[in-house]
């Protein structure tokens, strides 16, 4: 892989690295990066992991997270995290905008920016991309510059259990379309580090208060809407709902596979009012794309999961996509 070739041989020599990822962090973009940063720093290279924005708590057990810079904290240290950076590694993004706020300085550095993803449609603005988007996580992009390095024997229990963390995330707990044999054949090989599997899996979906199952409960009777002829359930969550059950970053976290667990549905869309705009998660099957639906609200993402935003009030938004839904799944759109 002539990419990776490219990566390895910057890492040749020890270099300040700065490592960051998208912001509202998941599995995937915590594990991939702090998986990273612990490879990096066992070759000998200074690391630092700048997030955009904060990370949900279930994630604060990964080794490394206490030396992760959550950006906003301080944006004067992160701001300089990418401009005094030798190289900058860009984790589970394709496109500026994902880091945020800090996307001026990460542009403006001269650091070496490296890009290692597997969304669609990546931007042209690093100095080299390892992309494949068939991939089923960036933490299995970065297991395969770690093998392409000849470098193993370096998978330690803190790589493992961040690599595996991204890689589970990711896959929906190994039952996604992209849970290939080399999925399984990574899964293995992080196991054979040493890792904890249930663990590392309670850590993250056994993480629930009683107050986010009522939540969940209340979505669910009151929020959730059926389309069956439009094979297509959405649940809608305005500010109102937020408040009333006191919902913490991470809490929506799987309530659009509930929707998606519905007979019949080929096409799933949680609509939330976060920060003054309303945040799509949409997910889909069955060749019903997920990324074509975001990319008509300013987003993007994989095939089958992906994410956009609207700027436009809940009732407009939400008439918006009925407009969109009848077309694009009207019974000849799709098979
Ligand atoms: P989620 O629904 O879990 O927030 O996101 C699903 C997928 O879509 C993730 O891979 C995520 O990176 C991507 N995604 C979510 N929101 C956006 C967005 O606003 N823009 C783009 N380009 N991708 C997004
Ligand atoms: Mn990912």
């Amino acid at each position: 892989m002539e990419q990776l070739s490219a990566i390895a041989a910057l890492l040749r020599t020890p270099r300040r690295i700065t490592i960051t990822t998208h912001q509202r962090p998941d599995g995937d973009a915590m594990g991939s990066a702090l998986g990273l940063f612990h490879f990096l720093h066992a070759l000998g290279h200074k690391c630092q992991v700048v997030t955009p924005t904060d990370y949900p708590d279930f994630f604060r057990w990964m080794p490394g997270c206490d030396a992760v810079m959550v950006g906003p904290d301080d944006p004067d240290r992160a701001n300089w995290a990418f401009e005094g950076a030798d190289l900058i590694f860009l984790l589970d993004l394709n496109v500026p905008e994902r880091i945020a706020e800090f996307a001026p300085a990460m542009l403006r550095s001269s650091a070496t920016r490296i890009m290692i993803d597997h969304h669609l449609d990546p931007q042209d603005f690093v100095d080299h991309q390892y992309v494949d988007n068939t991939a089923s996580s960036t933490a299995e992009l970065v297991y395969r510059l770690i093998q392409h390095m000849g470098e193993d024997e370096k998978i330690n229990g803190d790589i493992a259990q961040c690599l595996y963390t991204g890689l589970m995330t990711d896959t929906g707990s190994f039952r996604f379309s992209s849970t290939t044999p080399a999925v399984h054949q990574m899964a293995g090989r992080m196991i054979a580090a040493g890792i904890d599997v249930p663990a590392i899996h309670d850590a993250i979906f056994a993480t629930s208060t009683p107050e986010r199952l009522r939540f969940i409960g209340y979505a669910l009777s009151n929020c959730l809407h059926h389309l069956p002829e439009l094979r297509t359930a959405y649940i809608k969550l305005d500010k109102a709902v937020f408040r009333q059950f006191n919902v913490k970053s991470g809490d929506t976290e799987g309530l659009v596979g509930y929707a998606m667990s519905i007979i019949g549905v080929e096409l799933a869309i949680v609509m939330t009012e976060q920060d003054g705009i309303i945040k799509l998660s949409i997910r889909s099957r069955n060749g019903v794309s997920s990324s074509a639906l975001a990319g008509e609200f300013s987003g993007g993402g994989h095939f089958y999961a992906s994410g956009g935003r609207s700027s436009q009030s809940m009732e407009d938004t939400e008439k918006r996509l009925l407009e969109r839904l009848v077309t694009y799944m009207a019974p000849s759109a799709t098979s």
